[in-house]
């Protein structure tokens, strides 16, 4: 049996390298699966993929000159066939939360409703020009407004700005804000605190706007104490950036007491919104003493998240904020929608930080979920998301070590300490779920937990689901113990076997080889 690239494929269940067959045309089967050769390897002399006349055929006059073939050395000469097949082969290959479970903790990688899409494809949103003078674009001001005061509700806050792209733009944003805040107040402040559980954005946002960042340690149990915060509090601190829940998905109780020490300095306190889906609906960071947030529509509003795709991170503000946020800002005269785009208008606002109002279909996304689940709806994510966390935390504690033992919001965290001794790591448990189907959670992050296996179910999934990825994780707990070389060698189905993540990165392997080493 060959498959169309001339491959012999080897039928030997699990064989981790199909016999090569014909070198230089590289590629393997399993099942259907096709190992992709490169297009260069593809295709043959003189072949072509449409039917246009040879160059300086009489008809070949009347052409483009871009669509007259010839001259280009060393490209491809393939049919339209072949190019549809390799490109598709390849976007096969693609993981998303659409083709399987996706447990990335702190990344929020849930269902994305196809009713949103189809709303933001109305050609009304999807065509209108972001120039187009507001008197033809009231519909899509009034959702952005709407939008604008719904997330402004959600939080607690008092305003929202809509033009961040991503939750690390957000950050960014919302640091400017305070920035400027303290500067029109005389002293931009030297310092922002944050604690040891912080995302590694948080630093970056702090120290891109001119901050020296100050690590604060957590305690035994996880959480961060006021006493630690009192201690390095002092009036060159701008800020606290605070994730709540933090990254270990335990809640900050002392948040109000935290906030508290900082305001009485002078500080502001920022907040990680990242991890809003343990919120929605039963608390907000306006009310437990936060002045900023920024939220990622693309993890907690269920639009299109990853793979370089447009994200938006607006952020949150309390009143005294408001003046400094950027422009464009969407405002509400009578029954009419206008934008403020003029500084002279706002003439504290830190600018524009995205081109025209940022990411607007994402908008047009986050709105429609919202109004689907409406207020009920929110909260009733939010607590499957936590039910689902503390299902996994229940069904793993036998297997795996937790190593804080309180119960957790919407993601939990593991670690590798109950399979150290036979010499399996939280990279090896990792790489054997590919084994099983399933994609791995996030790893080694959050730094302070060694060897962290950090997984956030979220509430999209079935219990079915869960169910059998406990399944996965219980049977390679297992394995652990009874075959720990195995676990070291794999994942042995994918045709890329154990790639090294870093090298991976910036060496890709492009050219398949059996039994090739990576
Ligand atoms: C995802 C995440 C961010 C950054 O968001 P992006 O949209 O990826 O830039 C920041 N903080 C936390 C806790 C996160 O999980």
């Amino acid at each position: 049996m060959s498959n169309q690239s001339g491959w012999k494929p080897d039928m030997e269940k699990g064989a981790t390298s199909p016999a090569l067959d014909a070198p230089g045309l590289g590629g393997a089967v399993r099942g259907l699966v096709h190992e992709e050769p490169l297009l260069f390897e593809h295709g043959s002399k003189g072949r072509c993929g449409v039917s246009l006349p040879a160059p300086g055929a009489k008809a070949a006059d009347d052409l483009p000159a871009a669509l007259v073939r010839g001259g280009i050395e060393g490209l491809p000469e393939l049919s339209e066939l072949e190019v549809v097949r390799h490109f598709t082969r390849m976007s096969l290959w693609n993981h998303g939360i659409d083709t399987g479970f996706y447990p990335l903790g702190s990344c929020t990688m849930k269902y994305n409703p196809k009713s949103s899409e189809a709303l933001a494809r109305l050609p009304g949103f999807a065509g209108l020009h972001p120039l187009a003078p507001a008197e033809h674009a009231q519909g899509a001001l009034e959702l952005m407004y709407a939008l604008e005061r719904a997330l402004s509700e959600i939080a607690g806050m008092d305003v929202t700005t809509l033009n961040p792209a991503a939750g690390a733009h957000g950050e960014l944003t919302g640091m400017m804000v305070i920035r400027a805040w303290h500067a029109a107040h005389g002293n931009p402040r030297k310092k922002v605190l944050i604690p040891d559980t912080a995302h590694g954005t948080n630093p970056a946002s702090a120290a891109l706007n001119g901050y020296a960042c100050v690590q604060l340690a957590s305690g035994a149990d996880g959480r961060l104490h006021p006493d630690t915060v009192a201690a390095a509090m002092d009036d060159d601190v701008a800020a606290i950036m605070i994730t709540n829940p933090n990254t270990l998905g335990l809640f900050e109780s002392d948040i109000a007491e935290i906030a508290r020490i900082v305001h009485a300095r002078g500080g502001l306190v920022y907040g990680d919104g990242a991890n809003m889906n343990a919120l929605l609906g039963n608390a907000r960071p306006g009310d437990m003493g936060f002045d900023v947030i920024q939220y990622n529509l693309h993890k907690t509003f269920a639009t299109p998240h990853g793979g370089g795709g447009p994200g938006s991170g607006p952020v949150a503000v309390k009143a005294t904020l408001a003046p400094f946020l950027p422009l464009p800002v969407v405002v509400k005269e009578g029954e009419q929608y206008r934008l403020v785009t003029d500084p002279k208008e706002r003439p504290r606002t830190i600018g524009r930080i995205h081109g025209f109002h940022g990411n607007f279909g994402m908008m047009v996304r986050a709105w429609a979920y919202l109004r689907e689940l409406g207020p009920e709806g929110l909260k009733a994510t939010s607590d499957l998301a936590v039910l689902n966390a503390n299902y996994v935390r229940a069904s793993l504690q036998g297997d795996y070590n937790l190593p804080y033992q309180t119960d957790s919001l919407h993601e939990v965290v593991f670690d590798d300490t109950a399979q150290k001794e036979a010499g399996v790591t939280t990279m090896d448990v990792a790489k054997r779920l590919i084994d099983h189907g399933f994609h791995p959670p996030t790893i080694y992050f959050p730094l302070v937990v060694h060897g962290a296996i950090m997984i956030e179910p979220t509430e999209t999934e079935s219990k079915e689901t869960i169910d059998a990825f406990v399944a996965a994780l219980k049977a390679i707990a297992e394995e652990a113990n009874r075959d720990p070389e195995a676990l070291k060698a794999s994942p042995s189905k994918p045709f890329r076997a154990r790639l090294d993540e870093t090298r991976a990165a910036r060496k890709p392997v492009l050219r398949w080889t059996p039994g090739m080493k990576v």
